[in-house]
Formats: C-alpha cells, structure tokens, sequence
C-alpha cells in the first residue's frame, strides 16, 4: 500500500479524489513601490501534489469554493483595512 495523503476542501471539507479539478490559493505580499504600502495579493492556481503540501497554501475543490475563498479573503482585507485607518484616527 502507498502512502497517500488526503487533502480537503478549505472552503466545504471536500475530500479530494482522483478526478477532480481543484485549485490552490496563497497569499503574497507585493509592493508595487517604495512610496505604497505592502499590499496582500491572492493567488490561485490549478492543483500540484507539490504546491498542496506547503503550508500557506489553501486548497480549493472547484471554480466555486475557490470564488467563496476570494470573497471571503477579500472582505477580511478591507475590514482589516478600515481598523487599520480607523485606528490611526
Ligand atoms: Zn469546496
């Protein structure tokens, strides 16, 4: 027996099969220039047994739980943006 190791959905608690088209997210951090802020930068890609072993990475069963991550990522990035302005108030 091979030692296969099982991935789940981050989003529904999926398991992962054979067939199936999942996709992977992480997130950077970019600069675009030294006068901007470090800005978050979701990435998403199609499934690599390599990829799916790192740690920061969020594995994703289809098209839509990856849309619900990026929705879900997106709106904790603009709430932790308004505390961040409103603390500086
Ligand atoms: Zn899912």
């Amino acid at each position: 027996m091979t030692w296969t190791e099982t991935f789940s959905c981050n989003v529904c608690g999926k398991r992962k099969g054979d067939v199936d088209h999942w996709w992977l997210a992480w997130v950077e951090q970019i600069q675009p220039s030294d006068d901007e802020e470090p800005k978050p930068k979701l990435q998403v890609m199609p499934w690599s047994e390599l990829m799916a072993r790192s740690l920061e990475v969020v594995h994703l069963c289809g098209a839509g739980c990856a849309l619900k991550e990026a929705e879900r990522w997106m709106t904790s990035v603009a709430q932790n943006k308004r505390a961040a302005s409103s603390a500086a108030d």
